[in-house]
């Protein structure tokens, strides 16, 4: 029986895994879900000796059941290589209290590497099977981190090019360096006069201008995304929930079937709800621990029932959570409301239209599953601190901050079970904050900072950044918000 996923929005719309990867969203504006998940054998005391790309196996081919053994074989062989700086691909790293599991040692070091360095070849082999053999491009608007992500993804990836659009000046000198001297005949990175939403907008526009439409397909082109509502971003995560459980019981810290706390520093909510599948499938969790920073909304979700959006959006130190309306959050939507899609659909009409919903009667099986707190500016840098003193180890911010609502949760709660944060970036991601809570002091630039920060946690410099100061630039482009279209038919000669 082959596996549905059906849109969030429309119980009509139901497709197989290699369409919804393809499709990206939904046309009626929904995510496709798993209404029923696949049955997979966890038998922990076998998975405890297997590699990351066998229990990648494992849990593809049960989620992306319309995919031959052959094909999957070719996409984790092509995405988990030597891409990543360690043959364990995720690490878990214990720490004098909890563990980190590592899902930065990615080509651009953070864990939207995990998915982004399989999603080309799953939507490639997507194409295939569904007898498109058009060009597949990826059109980006980023603030700085998933565009990159992305083109390290797909570069030099038969049948695919990829453009990326970034604001000009709003993007930090690292990120900024990362595009600029990214290699791949199929890349493009193009700045643009104006801010993120500009280049968002345009991008959207674009996906939906008909006239473009039939003008790329007539030269064998169509547009796809590569944003984190795509199953094929989502399903890949749910590996390193497997395995990380399997590595706990290998190690001997925990028995097959014990159960497990993660905690997850969360934006889009893509990353916990693929823990949220990771648990449905069968890996014993006492609480999935949703972390956010002073952006709180998820926070203030989980304990009183009602979203809402209308709030001042902050600037903080873990930019990839500074988020207000949390994407992947429809489809935990959709299963509290009993997988009822009109119901979704009224809630997130209702946060479109009003900027808030409420959730009656939630399922509370799994409403009970998560816990949630949030940690401010300040107490966040206090656990950079705290944990390079306890543990000698240096966390990013977006780390320390899941790391600082667990400290909240067990000071609060007493639950002693083992838990794990998920560790999605680098500290060498973002050398100035890091420093700056250990040392007390501002480095004042992002490479003076990484030479700083080599001393501090005698953690070598990671390939992403260094070279990045001498690497060749070989993207240039900087046009204006309204010449966007004019640029991607210039690469795409339409
Ligand atoms: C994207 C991102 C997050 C948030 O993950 P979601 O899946 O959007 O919740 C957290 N930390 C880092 C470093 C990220 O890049």
């Amino acid at each position: 029986m082959t596996l549905i996923y059906q849109s969030t929005r429309d119980a009509n719309n139901q497709v197989t895994a290699s369409q919804a990867i393809l499709q990206g969203l939904a046309t009626d504006g929904g995510l496709f879900t798993p209404v029923t998940l696949p049955e997979v054998n966890l038998d922990f005391n076998k998975l405890k000796d297997a590699s990351y790309q066998e229990v990648a196996k494992l849990i593809l081919s049960a989620f992306l059941d319309d995919f031959t053994e052959a094909e999957l074989d070719h996409c984790i062989q092509s995405a988990y290589d030597n891409k990543f700086d360690t043959p364990a691909i995720a690490p878990l790293v214990k720490l004098q209290d909890h563990y980190n599991l590592e899902l930065f040692h990615g080509s651009t070091i953070a864990f939207k590497d995990m998915a982004l360095s399989i999603l080309p070849y799953l939507l490639t082999t997507s194409a295939k099977k569904q007898g498109v053999d058009n060009k597949i491009v990826i059109l980006t608007a980023t603030s700085g981190d998933t565009g990159k992500a992305a083109m390290a993804g797909f570069a030099d990836v038969p049948g695919t090019e990829i453009i990326v659009f970034y604001p000009n000046g709003g993007v930090s000198k690292i990120q900024e360096l990362q595009m600029t001297t990214q290699v791949g005949d199929n890349t493009h990175v193009v700045a643009i006069e104006g801010n993120f939403d500009d280049a968002q907008t345009a991008v959207k526009r674009m996906f939906n201008d008909e006239v473009l439409r039939a003008k790329l397909l007539e030269q064998g082109i169509q547009f796809s995304s590569a944003n984190s509502m795509n199953i094929g971003r989502l399903v890949p995560q749910v590996v390193y929930y497997v395995y990380a459980y399997a590595q706990l019981v290998h190690s001997g810290a925990i028995v097959a079937g014990e159960p497990v706390n993660f905690t997850v520093p969360t934006g889009n909510f893509g990353n916990i709800l693929a823990a949220y599948y990771a648990s449905k499938i069968g890996v014993p969790v006492n609480k999935l621990i949703c972390a956010s920073n002073e952006n709180k909304v998820l926070t203030d979700f989980f304990t009183t029932g009602t979203y809402d959006k209308k709030r001042t959006f902050k600037v903080t130190t873990s930019p990839s959570m500074d988020i207000l309306v949390s994407s992947n959050l429809e489809r935990l939507i959709f299963h509290l409301v009993g997988n009822d899609a009109a119901k979704t659909k009224e809630l997130m009409e209702a946060l479109v239209a009003q900027g808030e919903y409420s959730l009656e009667n939630a399922d509370s099986s799994i409403l009970d599953l998560f816990a949630a707190g949030f940690a401010t500016e300040a107490e966040t840098a206090a656990e950079i601190k705290a944990v390079y003193e306890s543990s000698n180890y240096v966390e990013d911010p977006h780390t320390a901050v899941a790391s600082a609502v667990y400290q909240a949760y067990r000071q609060a709660t007493g639950d002693q079970t083992p838990t794990v944060v998920a560790s999605t970036a680098s500290p060498y991601k973002f050398p100035r904050v890091a420093v700056e809570a250990i040392a007390g002091k501002d480095s004042g630039d992002d490479f003076v900072a990484v030479a700083e920060l080599t001393k501090l946690s005698g953690v070598a410099i990671p390939n992403a950044v260094n070279g990045l100061e001498t690497a060749p630039v070989r993207h240039t482009t900087v046009v204006a918000a309204d010449a966007m279209q004019t640029e991607v038919e210039r690469y795409l000669g339409v």
